[in-house]
């Protein structure tokens, strides 16, 4: 017998809600299991896009190179602090984290080609 992994989502899930409801019996172990089956739905399901927007989204921040004469405009990634001329570039050339809406969705919909994603 072969699963998808969507298929296995829901099948955990029901676990889930089985084991929530034993809780109510005073069995210690229900919850140590209802833990774990809650650890296995949030790795299946992958990082969120608020997830992905808090933990690895970068900004690009502006400053000025002070040692020209005619000071130029650079932006430095505030994740890894990697420099560069370029505000609007998708992804960080230095350390590769989103760095724009457009990248987030295109980091989304990577996760949900590998099977990650929606609770569908
Ligand atoms: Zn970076």
């Amino acid at each position: 017998m072969s699963m998808t992994w969507k298929e296995a989502i829901k099948q955990i899930e029901s676990l889930f809600e089985h084991c929530e409801a034993m809780m109510t019996s005073d069995e210690p172990v229900w919850s140590q299991d209802c833990e774990a089956l809650k650890v296995a739905l949030s790795a299946l399901r992958g990082p969120t896009r608020e997830q992905v927007e808090r933990v690895w989204r970068g900004e690009w921040i502006a400053y000025l190179d002070g040692e020209h004469i005619m000071p130029e405009r650079y932006y430095s990634c505030s994740k890894c602090g990697g420099r560069g001329h370029l505000s609007k570039k998708n992804f960080c050339d230095f350390c590769g984290v989103p760095m724009t809406d457009k990248a987030v969705d295109m980091v989304m919909e990577r996760l949900e080609a590998l099977g990650y994603g929606k609770d569908d």
